[in-house]
């Protein structure tokens, strides 16, 4: 297991910023950890990485405590914090080196050319990071976070504020990186989840609310959501009766939304009911509800 969270708590003073957090990260997972501004993201992930203590529990990487062994904790990660914070002043290659410097890496040269060549910097290592777009800025916090070769590569909404050809270049390094590496990303977009990780964490309220495979989560929260009009008055227990359907709501006049969890095709079932019953279907529209609705879903007020 690369990262283990033992019922972490965090107050800041009278804030409860973390409820008893445990979840595990397996070995090369790109996990997303996903939920609304204030959740608790930044926080678990500062305690991760070292740079604040929990209130009360405990966490591991790579084995090792964030309490007792946290330099071996240091050095197993790589972080790229919220809002990236680095040197504008220094040249690219200067402030790479001068990382590289601080983790005593031998042969840094060679290293951070290597770093820059990774993360697509070529074009760019000459230039001052204050004149760098967002994109490449992220790079260089990018190749920081990877200079001493981490196992475990911790991103603090690693995307936000990039246009979209700049997102999914970084999405894509990403999804490299995490071939060899085990990744943990913040984010509070639903579709960089589906995009990159393998796994979903979704947090809200200092709680976890979903801890689920990507895809598992994405098929089992799938609903079909039916609207239909049909030509005369039908009965909510008429409608209670067709097969697979889970919930009825009454839109107005003949026209009903239909609910249904089955990972069929419902249509039929209507059309079958219709049949049946001799009613005529005038209109009939399907809608099936998204991943990013079952994260509203969890974390709304
Ligand atoms: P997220 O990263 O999900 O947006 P944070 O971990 O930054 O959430 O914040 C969780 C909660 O803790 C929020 O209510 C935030 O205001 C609070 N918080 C974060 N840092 C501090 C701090 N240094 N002092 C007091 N409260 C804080």
């Amino acid at each position: 297991m690369s990262i283990q969270v033992n019922n972490i708590s965090k107050i800041y003073t009278s804030q409860k910023a973390l409820n008893n957090v445990s979840f595990e990260v397996g070995s090369n997972e790109i996990v997303g950890f996903l939920g609304p501004n204030g959740a608790g993201k930044s926080t678990m992930m500062k305690i991760l990485t070292c740079y604040i203590p929990p209130t009360d529990g405990t966490a591991k990487v790579c084995g090792f405590d964030i309490l007792s062994n946290s330099i071996e904790v240091r050095k197993q990660i790589g972080y790229l914090p919220e809002h990236n914070p680095l040197y504008l002043d220094m040249y690219v290659k200067e402030f790479l080196e001068f990382v590289g410097g601080i983790y005593k890496i031998k042969n840094c040269k060679g290293r951070v050319k290597d770093m820059i060549e990774i993360t697509g910097l070529q074009i760019e290592q000459n230039k001052k990071i204050g004149a760098l777009s967002k994109g490449y800025r992220q790079r260089v916090g990018l190749a920081q976070a990877i200079i001493h070769d981490p196992k475990v590569l911790i991103m603090d909404e690693p995307t936000t504020g990039l246009d979209p050809n700049q997102l999914d270049e970084i999405r894509n390094l990403i999804k490299s990186l995490g071939k060899e590496k085990t990744v943990m990303l913040s984010t509070h977009i639903m579709q960089e989840v589906e995009a990159i990780c393998d796994r979903v964490i979704i947090i809200d309220k200092g709680e976890i609310v979903a801890n689920d495979e990507t895809r598992v989560l994405q098929k089992n929260t799938t609903k079909q959501i039916i609207t239909v009009e049909f030509d005369k008055q039908v009965s909510v227990s008429q409608l209670k009766e067709i097969a697979n359907i889970d919930e009825v709501l009454h839109v107005n006049g003949t026209i009903w939304r239909l609910t249904s969890l089955s990972k069929e095709d419902v249509r039929k079932d209507i059309f079958n009911f219709a049949v049946a019953n001799n009613f005529s279907v005038l209109t009939l529209n399907k809608e099936e509800q998204k991943m990013e609705d079952v994260f509203k879903e969890l974390t709304k007020k």
